[in-house]
């Protein structure tokens, strides 16, 4: 008989901040700079020097925590997180430990069309590590560059609610949807603005008590953290299955191999002898100022796309896919605004602009038109002056030159030839060269129609009207 399992995940993710200037100190923050340029004698922890708080950070934690629908705490503190590593030269993180900023949020997924609640136990401030290279470098030689050093950076701590690797990948999308939507952060996996932890462990169907974690590190994109639990859950249980017990480690994941590998035993908070930090002062947020901050927080995805759904009658699958940022949602509204056939718009926008951003690897931002300008297009469509199949010739070319779409017909000789007589010289030549086809179609096999349409299309490169050239057929033959 063999015990079937349940999977238990709680996430650690820890996002940077995109202030101008660094936590504690003056320097920018601007990623891809040259090695150990934007560094001072604060965030290279010389003996003596004092930090002062980024306000600016504070806030963004707060804005993040609010979306998050977290309890900003009334009174918080920094604390001194201690342990040896070469890319953290003070020896010490600054940090928080039992007053964080924020506490008590949910994050909302939907798991099979099912609504779950996930929830988020805490939100706290603290400094960025540098960044150690090991390629390239030789053997046994590392580099590091302290650029990274005291960047501010938020960690949001899920609750233990997520039940599944999927789950997992559900909640990092919305998760990052969310901090897009406040502009806190970049949120970029790719250069690391975004970072996972995942603890996991499994219990038997049925059991109160948790099973034993393990937290797996270094995994770079949202399907490898999928991956990775996924074979943790395999490696879990088949140890359990032995009669073993699952060992409380952090362990690695390999992408290359597919595997996660121990990197050492997990550590405890008293490992890292926590204490305040002497150097600052408490902070005592004003209710005000939360409330300021709540006030200026946009509309959040899942309200957005409530609204899309409930006011312009849009599926839940297109109000979903066009909420996914808030640049697509800020897109797609403004076409609205510009065409109200809510639905033709989204069809538009989910097919011809998302292939292409998706095709060239672009975002929304990247276009080089304007929502009004796709609005127009569709307008040519309604008013006869372009058929739908010359239209999306048409937004290749506003891609490509970033046109109006007007210009762009008049440019190129698109416009639809609507002229009967233009048309009907066409249809009878055709029918003329074509006496076989014809033939055919009297005899009753109505699919010859549309090889003879195809043809006047082809004569007049897609521009003749489309039903009108249907109707002039239809009298002729
Ligand atoms: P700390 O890091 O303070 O020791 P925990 O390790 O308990 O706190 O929690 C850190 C993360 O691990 C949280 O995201 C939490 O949801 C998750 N977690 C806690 N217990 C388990 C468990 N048994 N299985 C999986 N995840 C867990
Ligand atoms: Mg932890
Ligand atoms: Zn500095």
């Amino acid at each position: 008989m063999t015990t079937e399992y349940e999977v238990v995940i709680g996430l650690e993710v820890h996002v940077e901040l995109n202030t101008d200037s660094k936590m504690f100190c003056s320097c920018p923050t601007t990623f891809g700079a040259e090695p150990n340029t934007h560094v001072c004698p604060i965030c290279l922890g010389m003996p003596g020097v004092l930090p002062v708080i980024n306000r600016k950070a504070v806030e963004y934690t707060i804005r993040a925590a609010l979306a998050l629908n977290c309890q900003v705490a009334k009174y918080s503190k920094f604390d001194r997180k201690n342990y040896f590593y070469p890319d953290l030269p003070k020896n010490y993180q600054i940090s928080q430990y039992d007053l964080p900023l924020a506490t008590g949020g949910y994050v909302e997924i939907s798991v099979d069309g099912k609504k779950r609640k996930i929830g988020i136990r805490r939100v706290h401030l603290e400094e960025d590590a540098g960044k150690l290279l090991h390629e390239g470098t030789g053997p046994k030689t590392s580099l590091v560059d302290f650029n990274r050093t005291g960047v501010p950076l938020i960690e949001i701590v899920s609750e233990p609610d997520l039940r599944s690797p999927e789950e997992a990948r559900l909640y990092l999308n919305k998760l990052r949807t969310i901090l897009h939507y406040t502009g806190v952060s970049d949120v970029k996996m790719e250069e690391g603005s975004l970072r996972c932890d995942a603890n996991v462990s499994i219990r038997p169907l049925g059991s109160e008590v948790f099973g034993t974690l393990t937290e797996v590190k270094n995994m770079n994109s949202f399907r490898a953290v999928e991956r990775a639990l996924a074979y943790e859950v395999e490696r879990q249980k088949e140890i359990l299955e032995r009669g073993e017990k699952v060992e409380r480690e952090t362990r690695g994941w390999d992408e290359n191999r597919r595997i996660t590998v121990s990197m050492r035993g997990k550590e405890e908070a008293h490992d890292y002898r926590y204490f305040p930090e002497p150097d600052l002062v408490p902070l005592e947020i004003s209710r005000d100022w939360v409330e300021e901050i709540q006030e200026r927080l946009p509309d959040m995805p899942d309200e957005r796309q409530a609204r899309l759904v409930r006011e312009l009658g849009l599926p839940e699958y297109d109000a979903e896919v066009l909420t996914s940022s808030k640049d697509l949602a800020d897109f797609y509204d403004a076409c609205v605004k510009h065409y109200p056939e809510a639905k033709t718009v989204s069809n538009w926008v989910m097919g011809e602009v998302l292939g292409y951003l998706n095709e060239k690897g672009l975002e929304i931002t990247d276009l080089p038109f304007r929502p009004e300008d796709l609005a127009g297009l569709l307008r040519l469509i309604d008013k006869g002056t372009i058929s739908g199949k010359i239209a999306k010739q048409v937004f290749q070319e506003m891609c490509k030159s970033g046109k109006a779409p007007e210009t762009i017909v008049e440019e190129k000789g698109l416009k639809q030839i609507t002229d009967e007589s233009e048309i009907a010289a066409i249809v009878e030549k055709v029918m003329e060269d074509n006496p076989k086809v014809v033939e055919d179609f009297r005899g009753g096999k109505e699919k010859a129609l549309g090889f003879l349409v195809g043809q006047v299309m082809k004569a007049t490169r897609g521009k003749a009207n489309p039903q009108l050239v249907n109707r002039l057929f239809r009298e002729r033959l």
